[in-house]
């Protein structure tokens, strides 16, 4: 004889492993999908226009969204404005107090 009260609780243990399973097969999918629809040729050809041989140095990086988080020249190019002290870019007006440095 079944109990109903171990129906109702192997219902709610179904119910949130399709939680917790559900949003992982689904990000899955997704990158499997955006892998398959990656142009390979296009990518070949912008590296071989930039000169690079590797495709994946084609890859954005961190630095490409903020200014001096990489490389020495974005971090060459950040001072210290002579009229409040703030940390501004060398070649632009200061953030702060609006003074060209
Ligand atoms: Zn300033």
């Amino acid at each position: 004889m079944i109990n109903l009260e171990s129906v109702g609780l192997a219902a709610r243990v179904l119910i949130a492993l399709g939680v917790m399973i559900g949003p992982t097969l689904l990000f899955l999918g997704l990158y499997r999908a955006l892998e398959w629809l990656r142009d390979d040729r296009l990518l070949e050809e912008v590296a071989r226009r930039e000169g690079r041989t590797d495709v994946n140095s084609l890859a954005p990086t961190f630095g490409g969204f903020v200014a001096g988080a990489t490389g020495s020249k974005s971090r060459s190019s950040l001072i210290r404005c002579g009229h409040c002290g703030a940390p501004t870019l060398a070649d632009s007006p200061c953030l702060e107090c609006g003074k060209s440095p």
